[in-house]
């Protein structure tokens, strides 16, 4: 499962066509994944680790919010003036505005490399509203990996999990430090910790996990997509976990 492409997430974060140049993906085949699981559950790290073994291009809404938040500072439209705000407090961001900003984006999900989806969707209605695209574009899913960990161990997670503000990398003041305190190491960035990692956010966030994002696990267990994966161990576990998952599936 060696990646055959280059990508490039330029294109997620401008909203503009994805400036990549795939080749045929990984082993000939186009990942199209979602990556499940409530937040603090390691979806962006593993989103890393697959992109770099399938090949195909990690996309991450809460990305595209933290990133439009920096960039469009003082021009927000009110509808991106009320993502941010709900994003802060850890509420989920509308249904509309979300599909807007992935629906403008659409080059990216019929990219030939395939896509890694995180954090989207997170309701019912985004998924119906992903579902009905895709069967238009004719790209379907290949799977939807569920991500399951104990919610203590979740908290822990979050509220030890440090960010790159440039390049998105995650670490872990425990399990996963830089080789410099507060220093990313893929790119030298300054590591955050995000403001809705704060535990009065983080019990907001489960909440909203257990309310709108819990039920997909049902939704895509109807439609034959779930691949469970336990998300407890090192990171690296987890990823080879997932890619024999993968493989025993599409065999
Ligand atoms: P994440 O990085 O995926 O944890 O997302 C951070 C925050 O962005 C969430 O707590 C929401 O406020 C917002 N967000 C990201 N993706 C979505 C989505 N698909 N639906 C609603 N809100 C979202």
């Amino acid at each position: 499962m060696s990646p055959q492409n280059k990508i490039d997430r330029a294109g997620w974060f401008e909203g503009s066509g994805a400036d990549c140049t795939p080749d045929a993906g990984s082993a000939g085949r186009s990942w199209r994944l979602v990556l499940l699981g409530a937040p603090g559950v390691g979806k962006g790290t593993q989103a890393e680790c697959l992109n770099k073994r399938l090949g195909a291009c990690h996309l991450s809404t809460g990305d595209l919010f933290r990133d439009a938040e920096h960039r469009d500072a003082g021009h927000q439209s009110p509808a991106m003036a009320q993502a941010m705000e709900s994003m802060h407090h850890g509420a989920l961001v509308s249904d509309t505005t979300v599909w807007e900003l992935v629906r403008e984006r659409g080059d990216c999900l019929r990219c030939s490399a395939g896509f890694l989806l995180d954090g989207f969707p997170r309701t019912l209605a985004q998924a119906e509203q992903l579902k009905a695209y895709l069967e238009g574009e004719k790209v379907p899913l290949t799977a939807v990996l569920d991500y399951e960990m104990p919610v203590d161990e979740i908290v822990k997670r979050l509220s030890g999990r440090r960010i790159c503000e440039k390049c998105h990398s995650v670490f872990h003041v425990t399990w996963r430090p830089p080789k410099v305190a507060g220093v990313c190491d893929v790119c030298g960035g300054r590591l955050q910790q995000r403001e809705d990692d704060q535990p009065s956010s983080i019990s907001i966030r489960l909440e909203a996990y257990r309310h709108s994002t819990a039920p997909l696990i049902q939704y895509y267990k109807d439609l034959n997509l779930l691949v469970s994966i336990d998300a407890n161990g090192p990171p690296e576990d987890v990823c080879a976990r997932t890619l024999a998952a993968l493989e025993s599936r599409v065999k």
